[in-house]
């Protein structure tokens, strides 16, 4: 049984492999790894609950990042795991899961695109959530693996020079478990979100304009705010501010206090991408 009093967050650090087009550019290899909790970009050391190198297996990051994560929300615990990290640099990989989405501070189902601007409400207990969105009734693995398809088939994505289609919209997937024993009527309930954030590259880097302009200046203060209450709840002060954006204030519930919370930033390990990756790496120490 975990232990009720215990409130976490950890940070692990995945570097995807050189891909095609770096090596054709004659990119770098720059990460150095020596022990399994720092990594060292230009002679810095960073450190983290967890590093993975470039050749770590999928089942591996979910055995250390998600599985106790899995567990404890069976038990009744709320968590939410979080992939942070540059357009390209494997989030969406990682969390292989993509439900709505938040896109310029709009709440956008997507299990129904007819709703396209969902408001958050409070519950009577308070516990803020999305009104009015989808929910599945699911029992088995391959039920979600089926909404998570059909919710993929609907994210937003636009045209950016940095990537042809690079995902600029956070996309949420909550699982509510709900469980009940018929003998002695005892109720359990947790829930599970599983936030694939959008790209966190400096926006003169996209050379973005106009709209798109706009769209990455809301994802910057999205992403910021998420910061702050990361932080804010890792140095243990008193008031989080939860209510800075959308996203936040979702998850308000299954951030801090009695939750299991993780986030896994993700970092590409070209020569070309350094600068991305250093200020990826130092989001990723806030939280400690
Ligand atoms: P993001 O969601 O951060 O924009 P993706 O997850 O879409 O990035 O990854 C970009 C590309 O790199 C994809 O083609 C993906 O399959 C590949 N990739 C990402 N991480 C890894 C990894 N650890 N090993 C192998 N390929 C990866
Ligand atoms: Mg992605």
């Amino acid at each position: 049984m975990a232990d009720p009093a215990e409130c976490t967050i950890k940070v692990m650090c995945r570097f995807r492999p050189l891909n095609s087009s770096e090596v054709v550019r004659g990119d770098r290899y720059i990460p150095k790894f020596q022990g399994e909790e720092d990594v060292i970009i230009a002679s810095k050391p960073y450190m983290y609950d967890k590093v993975f190198q470039s050749n770590t297996t999928q089942e591996q990051v979910y055995n250390a990042c998600a599985q106790k994560i899995v567990k404890d929300v069976l038990e009744g615990y709320n968590g939410t795991i979080f992939a942070y990290g540059q357009t390209s640099s494997g989030k969406t990989h990682t969390m292989e899961v993509s439900y709505f989405e938040i896109y310029l501070d709009k709440i956008r189902d997507l299990l129904d695109v007819s709703k396209t601007n969902l408001s958050v409400h409070e519950d009577k207990n308070r516990v803020p959530y999305v009104k009015g969105c989808t929910e599945r009734f699911v029992c088995s693995p391959d039920e979600v693996m089926d909404t998570i398809d059909e919710g993929k088939s609907n994210r937003h994505v636009a045209v950016t020079n940095m990537n042809e289609h690079s995902s600029r919209s956070h996309s949420i997937f909550l699982i509510n478990v709900k469980q009940e024993n018929t003998q002695t009527e005892h109720k359990l309930s947790g829930k599970l979100y599983l936030v694939d954030l959008a790209g966190s590259e400096k926006v003169s880097k996209t050379g973005a304009e106009g709209a798109l302009l706009d769209e990455a200046k809301n994802i910057n203060k999205s992403l910021s705010s998420l910061g702050n209450v990361i932080s804010a709840l890792a140095e243990g002060t008193a008031y989080i501010p939860y209510r800075d954006s959308k996203m936040t204030r979702i998850l308000q519930d299954s951030l801090g206090g009695n939750c299991r919370t993780t986030i896994i930033i993700c970092c590409s390990p070209s020569s070309y991408n350094e600068c991305e990756t250093k200020s990826t790496l130092m989001f990723g120490q806030r939280a400690k």
